[in-house]
């Protein structure tokens, strides 16, 4: 008898599952609105050049294949706290551990096991709404998954009163995922004053600040978009922090994350990294090497760092521009949405207001792919495809 027979088939994943759904479509006209990809103006995902670059030093060094430590190489770490901390990051960054995890998904599941390792099913916090994978993996380490409101529907903005009301009565010791730059449906971001609010307020209830950072650089720059971090670090709570090099490297196949813990002393640190050690050999027993090895070789050579750095800028300033261009093609269309939001929103992702019919109807009668909940990934538009999406969502919400 077979394993499988009577066992019903998991339903795709909404958002890779709309990518399969595009592939097939013939409508040359086709538009990827979907999945979470960076697209250049060409409609494709670039490889960086100081990406190919620093590949080309790594095949001529030929280094072994082996495996790398558990919580990959030294360098890796350094080269992820100099990112996440900054300069004169001293003190904090001495106080901190780094893994090097399968990208920001793997660190998110190795920070949850990692906590689970101490607390046996307590529960996260996570915004309204969120990365949808945030549940599975939260729900997959045995956590219970509570909402605190973000994002208020009927204005189109951040509602951080009552955010910082409900974080206000999170019990100590439960778990607060929040998203540090680039807001992962919304695209709406906390200022520096809403950031001192809350680390304030996690010092004082004593709730554990879980910090997914996934977009660095995509909103206004690599050390604007690490306020929240900074301001975390130095109230002073211990915190989790899961980074990824997926977008900002464009590394997306390669899966270079991290999971920095930053503790009250050293030598709570190296406790911490002693469990985090046991956790990541049981989950996949040491990280893939290549990705790594790309991101360390170019932030420890200051011409390729700076190379990427402009390389970044120039992805960010892509996105501005999109943001812009689709605000001015709908205002000009007289569209009966919000327009303002597009352009204030921050990172690839705008919560369009675009309700579920009106989605279907542009998958359906133009071809155009959006995540059902109305998330536009900004990105994807271009000059030969902007202004079809415009006149297309035009005659959607008419
Ligand atoms: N967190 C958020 C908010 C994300 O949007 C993503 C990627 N879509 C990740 C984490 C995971 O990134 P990675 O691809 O590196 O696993």
């Amino acid at each position: 008898m077979s394993l499988w027979k009577n066992i019903d088939p998991a339903p795709p994943d909404a958002i890779l599952g709309l990518t399969e759904a595009f592939k097939k479509d013939r409508n040359p006209n086709k538009v990827n609105l979907g999945v979470g990809i960076y697209k250049a103006d060409n409609g494709r995902t670039p490889v960086l050049e100081s990406v190919r670059e620093a590949e080309r030093r790594i095949l001529d060094a030929g280094e072994e294949k082996t495996y790398l430590p558990i919580t990959g190489s030294e360098a890796y770490g350094e080269a992820v706290r100099g990112l996440l901390f900054g300069e004169n990051a001293g003190a904090m960054s001495e106080r901190a551990v780094t893994a090097h995890a399968p990208g920001g998904t793997g660190a998110l599941r190795l920070g949850a096991d990692l906590l689970q390792r101490f607390r046996s099913a307590s529960t996260v916090w996570v915004s309204d709404p969120t990365w949808a994978n945030h549940h599975g993996i939260f729900a997959a380490a045995g956590f219970e998954i509570q909402s605190y409101p973000y994002y208020d529907r009927e204005n189109s903005r951040l509602d951080f009163d009552a955010m910082l009301a409900a974080l206000k009565d999170v019990p100590a010791n439960d778990i607060v995922l929040l998203h540090v730059c680039c807001h992962n449906p919304t695209g709406e971001d906390l200022s520096p004053e809403q950031w001192e609010a809350l680390a304030a307020a996690a010092c004082e209830k004593g709730w554990i600040p879980f910090l997914d950072f996934a977009y660095q650089g995509f909103a206004e720059g690599l050390e604007a978009d690490r306020r929240g971090v900074r301001a975390m670090a130095e109230a002073g709570p211990d915190c989790l922090i899961a980074g990824s090099f997926s977008k900002n490297f464009g590394l997306y196949c390669e899966r270079a994350g991290s999971l920095t813990l930053t503790a009250h002393t050293a030598d709570d640190a190296a406790t911490a990294e002693s469990h985090l050690k046991k956790t990541a050999r049981v989950l996949y027993s040491n990280p893939p090497a290549h990705g790594a090895r790309i991101v360390t070789t170019i932030l420890d050579d200051p011409t390729l760092a700076a190379q990427w750095k402009e390389e970044l800028a120039g992805m960010r300033r892509r996105i501005h521009a999109m943001r812009r261009q689709l605000a001015d093609g709908l205002r000009s269309r007289d569209v009966p949405l919000e327009c303002d939001h597009f352009e204030r929103q921050q990172g690839m992702f705008s919560f369009s207001g675009l309700n579920g019919e009106q989605v279907d109807f542009l998958r359906d009668e133009k071809s155009i792919y959006i995540v059902r909940s109305g998330r536009i990934n900004v990105s994807g538009l271009t000059a030969d495809n902007i202004d079809y999406v415009c006149e297309s969502i035009a005659e959607a919400v008419k």
